[in-house]
């Protein structure tokens, strides 16, 4: 991941950013990293440092001095420095709301800003990890979807960034206005600009079904091994690896259910993504029920599965590329 930062500030020495990690071990790291990288026109700001430093190293960088700050999300609150270029996160923020309050400090003059959001798919279990200590389990569910709103928005290569982010706060965007921006302010978003034609919105609430009796045949058949996010992505791929697994997988219902080439597996996790978002399916993490040594997620039926079956509610709208079919019911 830091090696995409340094390419990008290497290009660009010369403009003003943040780079946002998740901890303050993760702004020593990043610190270290670009001065390894001959990049050293920088300094940190967290709330481990003392309130000295923190002033000393946030004049620097209103003035100019350094050109980018290595900070918590903390950081930026109440600054309003408008020629800001770009905002970097290196790790997943909580929720599409946290990532538009970040990426929104960049551009503020108006003029072209670049926001990267960087991320491993791990980065969730710190969260998780995070928000079970404090014991409230409606709370949690409801961070748990914002998490997982967030993640479907950063796996997304097919819907328009500007479309996901909007929309999520009710706010109604066309994708073909997206590369329109071009002219004016910046260019469009990655997904808009690197493809050549618009994505479709489908209903894809029957290929839910569908994954929703996959985890009532888990449940039903007590099966606690071989759940992980990636062995549900590899059942509806039918694409199991050769693993201990794998005779219990291929035996699930709906194996091979997206097996074609346009459903690649990445376009799977979009759509599994989607389904923990709206809570039909759901991550826990237990002890290892087989290796009894470290924890693991597993895949469970969410809170809301009912929905997709239920007259009222049958309905769930993805942006899928054209040529990508929905499987006969
Ligand atoms: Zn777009």
């Amino acid at each position: 991941m830091i090696d995409n930062a340094v390419t990008h500030i290497k290009a660009h020495p010369n403009d003003t950013g943040l780079v946002y990690c998740l901890s303050r071990e993760q702004c020593s790291d990043t610190a270290k990293a670009f001065n390894a990288a001959e990049i050293t026109n920088h300094a940190i700001y967290h709330a481990g440092l003392s309130v000295a430093t923190r002033n000393v190293n946030q004049t620097a960088w209103s003035s100019g001095r350094v050109k980018f700050l290595i900070a918590t999300s903390a950081f930026g609150l109440g600054i309003n420095k408008p020629d800001v270029r770009f905002v970097i996160l290196l790790a997943l923020p909580p929720s599409i709301f946290h990532y538009a309050q970040l990426i929104g400090r960049a551009g503020r003059d108006c003029a072209p800003a670049l926001s990267y959001l960087m991320f491993t798919f791990g980065d969730r279990f710190r969260w998780y990890f995070l928000w079970s200590k404090e014991g409230n389990r409606a709370g949690y569910l409801i961070k748990f979807k914002n998490l997982w709103h967030i993640i479907h928005y950063a796996l997304n290569f097919v819907a328009c960034r500007r479309v996901l982010l909007l929309n999520h706060f009710n706010e109604q965007f066309h994708s073909r206005n997206c590369a329109g921006v071009l002219a004016t302010l910046s260019h469009g978003c990655d997904n808009c600009s690197e493809r050549k034609t618009d994505p479709v919105m489908r209903d894809v609430n029957s290929i839910a079904i569908k994954v929703v009796e996959i985890c009532q045949y888990w449940e039903t058949k007590n099966i606690t091994c071989g759940r992980s996010f990636y062995q549900l992505v590899s059942i509806l791929s039918g694409s199991v690896k050769n693993d201990r697994f794998k005779v219990q997988n291929i035996a699930t219902p709906n194996y091979g259910l997206l097996k074609s080439r346009r459903w690649n597996r990445d376009l799977v996790g979009i759509f599994l993504s989607l389904l923990m978002s709206k809570l039909i399916i759901f991550e826990e993490n237990h002890e290892n029920s087989c290796t009894r040594l470290n924890t693991d997620s597993y895949i469970v039926l969410g809170d809301q599965h009912w929905r997709c079956s239920s007259p009222k509610f049958a309905r769930l709208f993805m942006a899928l590329p054209k040529n990508v079919k929905i499987p006969a019911k």
